[in-house]
């Protein structure tokens, strides 16, 4: 299941499990593949155990998770995705600073693991719930106690999902509906928001509203704009859809720009996207960008640094002469962070003789950072927060650039559902497009700041 979700979190993966030695775990850097590789799994059979994969929005590779520890004379063992933004009413930071305790590592994950110790219960389930009812932002954690009990519990807003699946074999939660193969897993549904989940050795799910729904959801678009897999539940409807009201704006806006007679998929979140483009305005999709093998898993936004990012968007990408060549192409991508990679390929796509390389991205400029779990954290790396729509056009090497609007992004939105919670979600009280919009929740850190370049 891990490895079906690596393209998540790249930089390090971990596994915890309830052994007949006690709660056993290990992290290591890099993917799950290379973890898998490189431990010895017969060391944690079980009845229970959990896994993470990791990319870093902040802290360094040391944070790498499930992080580990005892409280009141129990193991546990804990994996978030999300980032908090306050506890007891304190922005993260500060509150960490309250606590007299010591840390390892620098993520919001440690002090959570120190909130719960010092947060009381009657046992650790309590203290987890009691813990997770001062807190503010995005979390979607999962927990293993050595007691053989799983914990899985969401924020109210619903940021970052969280899945539960049944089978034949027990129960499974996951991130993604991609990881649960449909051979072994059937009845998959969202972990609700506000909901703590806890199975047992009984193997009899035990469901608690610990929070009261949030009346305003702010379930993250960009998971389905970007980092979910092309397989996961609902990514191809809503992808193609915005590729559609994209190629409906294009229309409206004066057409096909002149000379155009391909359309390029950038891989793999463009693909969806591009090909419903393509189909409404009667051009091709052609192979204009392959992936190169060593490029099979790489995800550039995920890259550590600026000349990581450039270098594997270089490793990744392969431009072909063949499509390429005296062309004046489309080129659809599914959104630009940063501007790196795509500046990277255009310049690829034209040393292979592509003649005018026109792009269109398949949702709205981001130009806000984001608090809540995505590697956004500072609008000084968004190139749409730092530069016009022309300048980032000239920057990136395009002949004309243009994106999907605002209104016609949230009219995608009817594609999105939490399954089993809210079957169509309503645009504006559910979904969460603050970075693009600047229409953010209620709790933001002190530093946040809504510059907008138009
Ligand atoms: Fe997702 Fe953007 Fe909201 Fe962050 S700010 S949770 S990336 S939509
Ligand atoms: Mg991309």
């Amino acid at each position: 299941m891990m490895i079906e979700i690596e393209g998540r979190g790249p930089h390090s993966a971990g596994l915890a499990a309830v052994t007949a030695d006690g709660l056993r775990h290990q992290n290591r850097l890099g993917s799950a593949s290379h973890l898998a590789q490189r431990i010895p799994l017969d060391q944690f059979h079980g009845r229970a155990a959990i896994g993470h994969v990791r990319y870093a929005t902040a802290g360094s590779l040391e944070d790498a998770q499930p992080l580990v520890g005892e409280i009141a004379g129990r193991r546990i063992a804990i994996a978030v995705n999300g980032d908090t933004v306050t506890i007891h009413g304190k922005p993260v930071n500060e509150y960490r600073k309250t606590l007299q305790t010591v840390y390892r590592a620098r993520s919001d994950t440690e002090t959570l693991l120190h909130l719960i110790a010092q947060t009381p219960g009657d046992d650790l389930v309590e203290r987890i719930q009691n813990a997770f009812c001062s807190v503010e932002g995005a979390w979607s954690m999962i927990a293993l106690i050595d007691t053989n009990q799983l914990v899985a519990i969401r924020d109210p807003w619903a940021f970052r999902p969280l899945l539960l699946a049944c089978g034949k074999e027990g129960f499974a939660i996951a991130s993604e509906d991609c990881a649960f193969s449909p051979s072994w897993w059937s009845r998959v549904r969202e972990i609700r928001p506000g909901e703590l989940l806890c199975i047992g050795a009984d193997l009899v799910p035990q469901s608690r509203q610990y929070r009261p729904v949030a009346e305003r959801l702010y379930r993250c678009s960009f998971e389905d704009v970007y980092l979910k897999s092309p397989g996961s539940r609902g990514v191809f409807l809503f992808r193609t859809a915005c590729g559609n009201v994209l190629a409906e704006e294009m229309l409206a806006a004066g057409g096909i720009p002149a000379g155009v007679s391909a359309v390029v998929a950038m891989l793999d979140s463009g693909r969806d996207a591009a090909n419903a483009f393509a189909h409404r305005l009667g051009l091709p999709v052609m192979s204009g960008i392959n992936r190169t093998r060593l490029g099979r898993d790489v995800r550039t936004f995920l890259g550590h640094s600026e000349n990581d990012r450039l270098r594997l968007a270089a490793q990744k990408h392969l431009p072909n002469p063949e499509v390429l060549q005296g062309r004046d192409v489309l080129l659809v991508d599914d959104s630009i962070v940063r501007g790196d990679t795509l500046g990277v390929v255009i310049k690829m796509m034209k040393a292979a003789g592509c003649h005018a390389i026109h792009v269109a991205i398949a949702s709205p400029r981001v130009t806000g950072a984001c608090y809540y779990g995505i590697a956004t954290p500072t609008t000084e790396q968004l190139i749409a927060a730092q530069a016009t729509l022309e300048e980032t056009c000239q920057r990136i090497g395009a002949a004309s650039l243009r994106h999907l609007s605002i209104p016609g992004f949230q009219s995608c939105y009817a594609h999105l559902s939490i399954v089993g919670f809210r079957e169509r979600l309503r645009p504006g009280r559910d979904v969460c497009d603050a970075c693009m919009t600047g229409d953010y929740p209620p709790f933001v850190p002190p530093a946040h700041t809504t510059k907008r370049v138009p």
